[in-house]
């Protein structure tokens, strides 16, 4: 799931690590007497001359990109903390007052270049305006273009690659010292981020690393050239992680791989993965589990037996199709085929009647033909997916994708135009089941600009679906982290909505 497929509770959750949204390029800091710098602890402090009106120095993590990055923020703020640093206010954030921008930035987008060149120009302004101001760069795209963007942005202080997290802030104080951009890029992990102090965006839900890198070789994906091959944590360490997550009070957890169910085949496990949920069905007070992405080609009859028999393991898979031909799906060189895909969300609805499935589609791959689009259109009428992330492809530099014979613009736009009608035509029907039923909501989020507005609070319920939850007058209001169970009273194609009158025997049942 990338940023764009976030809902605005997960990018707030995002925001949290961030502060914001963005910065503005127009307001530069005012001048600042260094002395106050004086009274800072930490080695930050040494790093910094402009701590006039604080006693930290201030940081802002922009992150562009799926959800292994937002995690790898969370990383990117522990590190800053543990330096001494203090993430910036919304307020300091909208008057860019900080004194240091994080760019993590996302290889997989659409223009994922020239959309970091375009932001790191605004960030040239900043620091026009304020030359103590330090940028850093890291994520995929300083994975791949490590030299060249001090080359293009003299102005970045520091590029850290997704394997160098733990040397940020040592960059940082090198660059101040040398007055010379510093840039930092392993290409083999020395240690999992997961080792690094992790400043998490949610009180109640935590994403959790299993494994980084990926094994495949989709021809139109850059993770494995940018995040490398496979390496899987040990369980005893991810369940530690989850153990002290939820002792800190946490009740969901996602956890995160490229390929998670190819997790434990490096050591000849296949079952590992299961094995994996089941042990998070024994840690007390952990509510949710889910996990992003599976592959199919990996998708084991015994990790759907899991899923099925762990209570707290979430009826939600996210189950990326990619295409409904298997012409172009040999082209992505995806090693599935699509009856293999049917069978596998046959079994999991036999024995998960009510799992919510979401996929990713590209249309318009390189070769695709309107048959080939057709057998996509075919596969979605059959797969009935809750909601599909559609993407019209692009070629990726450095992918085997990107030097085939494309399908023109106007044909892939028209394809994913055709596309998106059918499957918000299904999105639509199927969250119009829910009306009148009850579900279990986790609450995420209090006080959206709408909600504000409508007093509704918003959650997830358990298939992981939006709800927006009236509290009806006189019951007691949830707080993060609460469970709602409530009756739904209308659907959209991408939410519900919960306005419960319990005097009209709706429900509306709080649990802490
Ligand atoms: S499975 Fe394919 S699409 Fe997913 S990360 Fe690996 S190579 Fe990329």
């Amino acid at each position: 799931m990338n940023e764009d497929m976030m809902t605005r509770a997960e990018r707030l959750g995002i925001a949290a690590v961030n502060g914001a949204d963005g910065l503005t390029v127009e307001s530069a800091t005012e001048p600042v007497d260094n002395s106050v710098a004086d009274s800072v602890t930490g080695s930050a402090k040494d790093s910094l001359t402009n701590l006039a009106r604080r006693d930290k120095p201030v940081y802002y993590v922009h992150t562009l990109g799926c959800q292994m990055n937002a995690h790898d923020s969370e990383r990117i703020a522990g590190v800053l903390e543990a330096d001494g640093y203090a993430k910036a206010s919304e307020e300091q954030i909208k008057s860019s007052d900080v004194d240091l921008i994080v760019l993590n930035t996302c290889a997989v987008r659409e223009n994922a270049t020239s959309r970091m060149y375009g932001t790191l120009g605004q960030y040239a302004e900043l620091k026009r305006a304020n030359p103590n101001l330090q940028i850093a760069v890291g994520g995929c795209m300083a994975q791949k273009d490590r030299q060249r963007i001090t080359e293009q942005a003299p102005w970045v202080d520091a590029v850290f690659g997704t394997k160098n997290i733990g040397s940020l802030t040592a960059l940082l104080h090198e660059a101040r010292r040398t007055h010379a951009p510093q840039v930092e890029v392993a290409t083999e992990l020395q240690e999992f981020p997961s080792e690094l102090p992790t400043v998490r965006a949610s009180k109640a839900s935590a994403w959790v690393s299993i494994s980084v890198g990926c094994n495949n070789t989709c021809t139109f994906c850059i993770v494995p050239a940018v995040r490398g091959k496979e390496r899987d944590r040990r369980p005893g360490e991810i369940l530690a992680e989850v153990e002290n997550c939820v002792a800190r009070g946490i009740k969901e957890v996602t956890l995160l791989g490229q390929n998670v169910n190819s997790y434990g085949y490096a050591t000849g496990d296949r079952y590992a993965f299961s094995k994996l949920l089941r042990a998070c069905g024994h840690i007390e007070g952990l509510e949710r589990v889910r996990f992003t992405s599976p592959h199919p080609a990996a998708f084991t009859p015994d990790v759907i037996e899991a899923m099925a028999t762990t209570p707290n393991v979430m009826p939600q898979l996210h189950m990326p199709l990619q295409s409904g031909s298997d012409k172009i799906l040999r082209a992505m060189r995806r090693s599935y085929r699509i009856e293999k895909f049917m069978t596998i969300l046959d079994n999991v609805r036999a024995v998960i009647p009510h799992a919510q499935i979401t996929t990713d589609i590209i249309v318009g791959f390189p070769g695709e033909t309107e048959e080939d689009f057709q057998a996509t259109m075919d596969a979605v009428r059959r797969a009935r997916f809750t909601s599909a992330y559609i993407f019209e492809y692009s070629p990726r530099p450095g992918t085997p994708a990107a030097t085939m014979e494309q399908v023109p613009a106007d044909v892939a736009h028209d394809r994913f135009t055709r596309l998106h009608a059918l499957q918000e035509e299904i999105s639509r029907e199927i969250m119009a089941e829910h009306v009148g039923k009850n579900v279990e909501i986790m609450i995420t989020e209090l006080k959206g600009a709408k909600d504000a507005r409508t007093q509704r609070v918003s959650g997830r319920d358990r298939g992981g679906n939006l709800v927006h939850v009236r509290v009806p007058d006189g019951y007691e209001h949830p707080q993060v982290g609460d469970f709602v169970t409530c009756t739904v009273t209308e659907s959209a194609s991408h939410y519900l909505i919960a306005d419960p009158n319990p005097a009209s025997g709706d429900t509306y049942e709080l649990r802490r």
